[in-house]
């Protein structure tokens, strides 16, 4: 991955226009709204379990009106299994009580330099055509004083890609709740990812792929990016 694969924006902000847009109108394009995922005020009214169990019919009958037969032993089961894997492991990020919690520790070794946990691998969705999304975070922070354990980082990676995504999102999610826990504003986090709905279907392109950037307080340097990148690339 090269310095140059930065440059796209990772804060298109076209709410306005989209809004004027129909559906047809608006065709594959990727949209992104905002830092927050979009869920209502009842989005926890209802048990997991409870939703489990609205979820299983209604994807059953999916499956019914595309014409599969449900009596058929291998597919019987399928509205189930859809159903326990979106709620406690696809999207299981979208519920706030399923984030990671986090101790911080001193920075006892006095350890000023950045800290880069880099290749996490996650697997996320395509929030438009619930198909994954599939890449890698390299996430960086410059210890305030606070050390935060290595896994974490990896954890809040994964909670944040487990809901239906758009990459510009999952970006800013985890550098801003990063910032938020470490107490400072120096975290970067670059997203190299590739995404199904673009190389399974649509344009059917397998070799492109989408890289983000958050670059925050110290990161937003040219030499602090590159050292950044000598990091990653190593
Ligand atoms: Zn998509």
């Amino acid at each position: 991955m090269k310095l140059q694969e930065t440059l796209l924006n990772s804060h298109t902000n076209n709410t306005s226009l989209y809004e004027s847009l129909t559906f047809e109108e608006i065709g594959d394009d990727h949209i992104y709204t905002g830092i927050e995922t979009p869920m209502r005020e009842d989005a926890f009214e209802l048990s997991d379990e409870e939703k489990k169990a609205q979820i299983a019919p209604l994807f059953a009958k999916i499956m019914e009106i595309m014409g599969l037969d449900l009596t058929d032993d291998s597919l019987k089961g399928t509205p189930n299994r859809v159903a326990k894997m979106y709620i406690d492991e696809i999207f299981s990020g979208l519920n706030p009580a399923n984030k990671p919690k986090v101790a911080l520790f001193d920075n006892k070794y006095q350890y000023n330099q950045m800290l880069v946990e880099k290749d996490i691998t996650f697997y996320s969705n395509c929030e438009h055509h619930f198909v994954p999304i599939i890449g890698k975070a390299h996430v960086a922070y410059i210890s305030s004083g606070k050390v935060i354990g290595l896994s974490k980082l990896n954890r809040m990676v994964q909670y944040f890609a487990k809901r239906p995504q758009v990459q510009e999102r999952l970006t800013n999610q985890i550098a801003i709740e990063l910032q938020k826990v470490l107490g400072t504003e120096d975290v970067a986090v670059i997203i190299d990812a590739k995404h199904l709905c673009v190389s399974s279907r649509g344009i059917k392109d397998d070799t492109s792929a989408t890289v983000t950037s958050y670059y925050g307080g110290a990161f937003n340097d040219a030499t602090k990016i590159q050292e950044l990148y000598n990091h990653i690339n190593n």
